[in-house]
């Protein structure tokens, strides 16, 4: 993946194998699978989640199965994330569960809903059924006291994402902060947004969660605002969402707000890690994602901060959005992958120099 060139032509032939049904199972699985995924089913899972745990490294098992617009595969994976909830409460390892809003309700309704245009009453019927699958949620988790987050998307279905979780919060979040929101520091207005959603959670009488983010959708975002001819939600450059994602950090570490500072950023680590103090360590934490920071993770949980990866699991032909995503994100130079083998490869010098001098 540090080659992007090759990156760029393996996902290429994958999405076109994918496609026409070509048998790449056993390439895909000994490859991205393995580098990022803990197994296709949360059993499966298992043996890597103990593998962390050992470390000191919690889990966040998180079903990627993405891209599905059918009633039944929504209540499959309200069925599945109702059953890892269940799950998570008996095992130690488990710091949260998680689910995507898109996973369980259709992505143009939600479009429709955010325009504010007028829902036809099977359209009425279908948002209620959404609803009932997040009430089924929230139950399961508030009754099992597992955390449980919902990942931020695009900002055309954001709103609406954050206006029924935030519902959700009001019912769900009175004693604990049972339920986290995502906030993507890399729009613009994000840290404004959270900031407004403390605000009224406090004049409310509520707890509230956040996961803090850069965000994944950078390119989709400026691609979409441009098709259709708004500004960009998204700040001009990196080093505007590094200070926004730093401040927001800040914030949220500053006001005792229950923070998962979700980054493999480790400037912004460093910055987390001198202002977070025994108390928020207590509601607060780091995540990264399975196959991607180890060198971060690991230290952290050695130095005794609460730390916890995502583990993405799934069949393996559902999860290939998710994995085509990570390869992008870690093919260019200055990506995760070459960060990570410079790393290793400087390890194995120090270690092979420190042989030999014995
Ligand atoms: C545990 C975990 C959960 C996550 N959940 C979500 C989620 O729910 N929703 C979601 O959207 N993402 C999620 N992400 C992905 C995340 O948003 C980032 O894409 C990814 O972590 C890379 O950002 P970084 O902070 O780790 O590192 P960095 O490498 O420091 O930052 C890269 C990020 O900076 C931003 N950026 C890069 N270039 C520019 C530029 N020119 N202008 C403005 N901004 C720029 C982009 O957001 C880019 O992804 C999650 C990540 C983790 C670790």
């Amino acid at each position: 993946m540090a080659w992007s060139k090759i990156t760029n032509i393996s996902v290429s032939f994958l999405k076109f194998a994918l496609k026409y049904h070509f048998p790449i199972k056993k390439i895909v699985r000994n490859t991205l699978f393995k580098q990022f995924c803990g197994g296709e089913t949360y059993w499966e899972c298992g043996s890597t989640m103990d593998k962390l745990y050992e470390k000191g490294i919690f889990s966040i098992p998180d079903y990627s199965v993405e891209g599905k617009e059918d009633e039944a595969s929504f209540e499959q994976t309200t069925k599945e994330l109702v059953k890892g909830i269940e799950l998570a409460a008996g095992l130690p390892m488990v710091s949260f569960s998680v689910f995507k809003m898109t996973g369980i309700a259709r992505f143009a309704l939600l479009e429709k809903i955010q325009r504010g245009e007028y829902l036809s009453s099977v359209e009425t019927k279908e948002f209620e059924r959404v609803k009932g699958r997040i009430t089924r949620l929230c139950y399961e988790a508030q009754s099992h006291n597992v955390r449980l987050m919902v990942d931020a998307e695009e900002t055309w279905i954001q709103t609406v994402v954050d206006e029924i979780i935030i519902d959700f919060m009001k019912r769900f979040n009175d004693k604990a902060p049972i339920l986290f929101l995502t906030i993507q520091l890399y729009r613009k207005d994000g840290f404004e947004r959270l900031k407004q959603m403390y605000a009224d959670a406090c004049s409310e009488g509520h707890f509230i969660g956040f996961k803090l983010v850069r965000g994944a959708y950078m390119e989709k975002e400026r691609e979409h605002a441009k098709a259709l001819n708004y500004p960009s939600p998204i700040n001009d450059t990196k080093e505007q969402t590094d200070a926004l994602y730093n401040e927001a950090v800040s914030f949220c570490l500053n006001e005792d707000i229950a923070t998962c500072v979700a980054t493999h950023n480790q400037l912004s680590i460093e910055r987390a890690v001198r202002e977070m103090d025994p108390k928020d360590q207590q509601i607060s934490g780091f995540a990264q994602l399975y196959g991607m920071g180890d060198f971060l993770s690991y230290n952290l949980a050695h130095a005794g901060y609460k730390v916890s990866k995502y583990l993405p699991y799934g069949p393996l032909r559902e999860v290939m959005p998710y994995l085509f995503r990570r390869a992008e994100e870690n093919k260019s130079i200055t990506g995760e992958t070459t960060r990570e083998l410079l790393f290793i490869e400087k390890e194995l010098e120090r270690r092979k120099a420190a042989l030999n001098s014995k």
